[in-house]
């Protein structure tokens, strides 16, 4: 089976194809497909985000679209920045702004927060697969590391004891939240296939 794969982000191109890849005759970008396209994340939560990414490609390309959606959750904002975090100070993917804003908004308060991701899988005959995948930690007063991208370098990994910008790419795939969600993903393919 050929899909498409809704970002152009590369990252997630490479993490996403080395989780899948296997799964499938071919993986395509959206680059690979030469659709050129702005999706309004209009969805209220990030399977919803998903999911509308997954079914627009999936009409545009006319053949399966894996898409994600992931944010930032933390537990002393309700769950802010949430859905809105690519653009949590406004401008979209502003991260020196996000990161600003975070660390201004959490000054005295509990600094536990999650990452979650959502991987959606949509079919043309209409058939919708989701995996979720979701990493603990929390929040610094200050940067640290130079990996990665976003929140990356305030989010303290429990797990893995530094930021995920002090972590290299395998190290932050073994427990990200997207790099969970694509392993949960593999597995309900790999059940659906028994399955048959
Ligand atoms: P997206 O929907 O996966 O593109 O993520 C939306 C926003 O959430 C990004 O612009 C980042 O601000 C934040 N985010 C998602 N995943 C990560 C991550 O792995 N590290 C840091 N920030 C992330």
């Amino acid at each position: 089976m050929k899909i498409a794969i809704a970002t152009n982000n590369k990252n997630k191109l490479k993490e996403i194809r080395a989780v899948l890849g296997g799964h499938f005759d071919a993986m395509y970008s959206l680059e690979d497909l030469g659709i050129e396209i702005d999706i309004a994340e209009t969805g209220s939560t990030l399977t919803e985000n998903a999911l509308i990414k997954a079914r627009t490609i999936r009409d545009i390309a006319g053949i399966p679209a894996l898409a994600d959606d992931s944010g930032l959750m933390v537990d002393a904002l309700d769950g802010a920045p949430g859905v809105y975090s690519a653009r949590y100070a406004g401008e979209e993917h502003d991260d020196a702004k996000n990161n600003a804003l975070l660390v201004k908004n959490l000054q005295g308060k509990d600094r536990t927060a999650h990452f979650c991701s959502v991987i959606a899988l949509s079919y043309p005959d209409g058939k919708e697969l989701t995996a979720e995948g979701r990493v603990e930690g929390h929040i610094l007063d200050a940067p640290r590391g130079n990996n990665g991208f976003g929140y990356d370098p305030l989010f303290f990994c429990d797990e893995i004891g530094k930021t995920f910008a002090e972590a290299n790419p395998d190290e932050k795939n073994s427990v990200s939240h997207r790099g969970r969600a694509l392993r949960n993903m593999l597995e309900l393919l790999e059940n659906q296939q028994n399955e048959v």
